[in-house]
């Protein structure tokens, strides 16, 4: 059986979405700023698919801002608020421990550029503390940039109380939204979002397409210098297939939210349910705040690349982290700031799936990891260390 099980790394392209690529690569490939007709025809249709991305958080049509993917989004917002922050003398960002490395690497640039950056901790629950984000506001605090749900856990954070708390110390509130932009209801007033990052991929859309919210007034920088697109703030000709695509993408995701939610957060369950009957492992993150379809374990006593190889070897694609970090022998950043011991965080797997899975795929995973672990603790000399008391379990 071949199953699909790394959704939070990247999703398969809809139908729909393919659909409306081919179909603008065919019919809109006119360039947006030519003023000829073929042009101007490209033109509506991108503002169409910004009025459909806007709508769909709750933003204005110009405060959104397409960009080359998540990533670019996440660096975007933050240097901007640096480079504002340069001119008004406030040089201090707060985050937390586990975001995403778009997030982090730039964080750390500005911090040799002078900037300080406070890093939250993350509760042992994969949960930042809004309390922890309004004690840690200064008068020089520019920016707080929290992400809206972990990529490696799932974990759900806080962000509308984080979002009041910013509002009211004036602060601005970036939040990395990839892993939330359709698959939770978004609301970016309601929130009180000022800055907010989406990434097409992330929910059937194309590759190497997203955009950047950012609240009217928000002054941005261009991470790219040339041409006058995206309202002066972002040069290039604008990937107008991908955009649309996106929209299209997006539009279909929040339309079969609660439907797709329920489906998928039924087999979430299952498979909690049936993996956490394996010995001495653990659900990583909370219980009931989390995304309808990641989940994160750690076995005790075996090697996460390993376990990934085999599960590869039965047809089942998954990752023990995130795909960023795959292949470094690091442990994952995300599991050591919920509190786990290295030798832990070695043994995780993150699976994570969508409403194309089937119960019998899940079933299936069950009884494969189950047999993989098994099989990689009776050759490992950690695990016979556990078993022989010279070492102790993490988990009872
Ligand atoms: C995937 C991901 C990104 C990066 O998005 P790209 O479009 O791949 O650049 C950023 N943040 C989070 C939380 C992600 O999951």
């Amino acid at each position: 059986m071949k199953v699909y099980a790394d959704n939070a790394a990247t999703t398969k392209m809809s139908k729909a979405a393919m659909d409306v690529m081919t179909e603008y690569m065919d019919l809109y490939y006119g360039n947006p700023s030519s003023l000829y007709t073929t042009g101007q025809i490209a033109a509506t249709k991108l503002m169409e698919a910004r009025e459909t991305m806007a709508g769909l958080i709750g933003a204005k049509t110009n405060e959104i801002y397409f960009t080359s993917g998540g990533s670019e989004a996440d660096n975007q917002a933050i240097m901007s608020a640096a480079e504002y922050g340069k001119i008004k003398g406030r040089k201090h960002i707060i985050t937390s421990a586990f975001e995403h490395h778009a997030v982090l690497h730039t964080l750390k640039k500005l911090e040799r550029e002078g900037f300080e950056v406070t890093y939250l901790d993350v509760h042992e629950n994969g949960i930042v503390d809004a309390k922890d984000v309004d004690e840690a506001i200064r008068e020089d605090t520019i920016l707080v940039t929290i992400m809206y749900a972990n990529n490696e856990i799932g974990t759900i954070q806080p962000i509308r109380e984080i979002g009041r708390i910013c509002k009211n110390r004036g602060v601005w509130f970036h939040t990395d939204a990839v892993q939330a932009v359709g698959h939770i209801a978004i609301d970016v007033n309601k929130d009180n979002i000022d800055m907010l990052s989406i990434s097409a991929h992330k929910f059937r859309g194309p590759k190497g397409c997203g955009a950047l919210y950012a609240r009217t007034g928000i002054p941005l920088t261009n991470l790219i210098e040339g041409g006058a697109q995206e309202r002066g703030k972002r040069a290039g000709t604008e990937n107008l297939p991908a955009v649309a695509s996106m929209a299209r993408a997006l539009l279909d995701s929040c339309n079969e939210l609660e439907e797709s939610n329920l489906k998928v957060s039924a087999l979430r369950d299952r498979l909690i349910e049936g993996i956490s009957k394996i010995p001495h492992s653990r659900l990583n993150g909370d219980r009931e705040k989390r995304l309808s379809g990641t989940v994160n374990f750690c076995f005790e006593g075996i090697e996460g690349e390993s376990l990934l190889l085999m599960l590869d070897a039965k047809g089942i694609s998954a990752s023990s982290g995130s795909a960023c970090t795959s292949g470094s022998l690091e442990p994952s950043h995300v599991l050591l700031s919920i509190g786990l011991p290295h030798e832990v965080a070695h043994g995780s797997l993150r699976l994570s799936i969508n409403d194309e899975n089937t119960q019998e795929e899940i079933d299936y995973i069950i009884q494969s990891v189950g047999e993989v672990v098994e099989y990689l603790r009776n050759m490992s000399p950690v695990w016979d260390d556990l078993i022989n008391g010279k070492k102790e379990f993490y988990f009872a």
